[in-house]
């Protein structure tokens, strides 16, 4: 009997010492707690419950235990002591890599790259930044929208042709598609150049040409050249040098889905944002406007 007695008080030690050792082996859980407590809708409730528990002596173990339930989510994984393969290299256009872990854009050195890249475009590299192991994809900058996208990750086959798509996750672009409308629609030899002059890309300042589709951004004096004193809003298209056939357009402030206004509204066909309506609420939450 007294032996009994004995072990449980030891068993309750233990438990206890156990308990005390992974409260204090986790404070990076516990402190994350109260960030993540607020979309749990459980909690609150959970902790009113035990507040009119009619056993008040019971409350002290009670409601210790009851304080870390918030499913704390394991701690992340230590990160590997591994080193990254690339180097970086001075910044070149046509060879930019997109981390996929850390967001960073960076062209490697030949030589690295070389030795991690045996196949193509769809073999990752690793990070120089962040020291991902085989995170960075071979990127570009979408043709239409400007944003730097890793491309395999964002290509999808094409269940009727079979064919590899690759898309702009920011516009949905088809780069590929794009470009080729626009050779499409250039004549062979532009003898005669148009008025137009490309200038920076701007949101604010968009053109879009009825005949190849591509949008642009020129310089405003070559625009207003062509539309002052004239009565006529079109201008000349500087990538297939179409004639009056690029009319100013609206950028989605959403998706960059560049298209041209309707009289005055200006509803995105893609995703169906007013941009009107966007930048009088200055953009609202940014993340939440439906
Ligand atoms: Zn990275
Ligand atoms: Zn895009
Ligand atoms: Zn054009
Ligand atoms: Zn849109």
């Amino acid at each position: 009997m007294k032996n009994l007695l004995i072990g449980a008080v030891l068993v309750a030690a233990v438990f206890f010492v156990a308990w005390k050792a992974t409260q204090t082996n986790k404070p990076g859980p516990a402190r994350q707690a109260p960030q993540d407590a607020p979309q749990e809708a459980p909690r609150p409730e959970a902790e009113a419950a035990p507040s009119p528990d009619p056993f008040p002596h019971s409350a002290a173990p009670e409601g210790s235990a009851a304080t870390p339930p918030p499913v704390v989510s394991p701690a992340p994984p230590a990160e590997p002591a591994y080193t990254s393969k690339t180097e970086l290299g001075t910044r070149r256009e046509e060879c930019l890599y997109l981390c996929g872990k850390c967001g960073k854009v960076f062209s490697p050195t030949e030589e690295t790259m070389q030795a991690q890249v045996r196949i193509q475009w769809t073999d990752a590299i690793d990070c120089p930044y962040c020291n991902g192991q085989r995170t960075a994809y071979f990127a570009e900058a979408c043709p239409s929208c400007g944003k730097i996208y890793a491309q395999f990750p964002n290509t999808k086959r094409d269940e009727a042709t079979g064919e590899i798509r690759k898309f702009c996750p920011q516009c949905g672009t088809d780069p590929v598609r794009w470009v080729l409308r626009i050779r499409k629609a250039r004549p062979a030899s532009p003898t005669d150049p148009p008025a137009t002059v490309l200038g920076p890309r701007r949101e604010d300042f968009r053109f879009l040409c009825r005949k190849c589709g591509a949008n642009f951004s020129p310089t405003p004096e070559s625009a207003q050249k062509q539309t002052r004193g004239q009565g006529k809003t079109a201008i000349d298209c500087p990538l297939c040098y179409g004639r009056s056939c690029a009319d100013a357009a609206v950028c989605c402030p959403k998706c960059k889905h560049v298209y041209l206004a309707e009289g005055a509204k200006a509803l995105c066909p893609r995703c169906k944002t007013d941009a009107v309506e966007w930048h009088r609420t200055k953009g609202g939450t940014k993340s939440g406007t439906k």
